[in-house]
């Protein structure tokens, strides 16, 4: 069975190459490659559970900053091997929610705020299956 997922940002846009760099995986980025994908969004619009999950935590993408939040989500059912992080999210719901796909998850922040160079509004995320990080693009119907 091929496992499909919701796009966090409901239309699967996907983050074209501005002035900060590019949206898709493996992107360059200074000293690495990109590991997830950005999904275009407007800032405070819902963002949606990809897959069936629970809400695992909340964290801090930049150790420096914390304005700025994640959250890690576990799938369930047929999706228990995957998990993924969502950055730049506000917090909605309380850890160990349990959501179907679909469910509106969290909002966006604004990530914009953060540089001085240009940068197209979104979510960053990456996929885990089994804890070993992969290319999550084929699982989503991208634009
Ligand atoms: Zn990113």
């Amino acid at each position: 069975m091929k496992h499909t997922f919701v796009a966090p940002n409901s239309d699967g846009l996907i983050r074209k190459c501005d002035a900060s760099g590019c949206g898709h995986f493996g992107a360059n980025r200074i000293g690495h490659k990109h590991n997830g994908v950005d999904f275009v969004v407007i800032p405070n619009q819902n963002i949606y559970a990809p897959f069936p999950c629970i809400i695992n935590r909340y964290g801090y993408p930049y150790s420096g900053d914390l304005n700025y939040r994640l959250i890690e989500i576990i799938g369930t059912g047929a999706y228990q091997a995957y998990r993924a992080k969502i950055m730049y999210v506000n917090e909605v719901l309380p850890v160990k929610s349990r959501l179907d796909k679909g469910d509106a998850l969290c909002t966006a922040d604004d990530i914009t705020k953060k540089y001085d160079t240009p940068m197209t509004p979104h979510v960053h995320f990456e996929l885990y299956i089994n804890n070993k990080l992969v290319d999550p693009t084929k699982y989503f119907n991208v634009k």
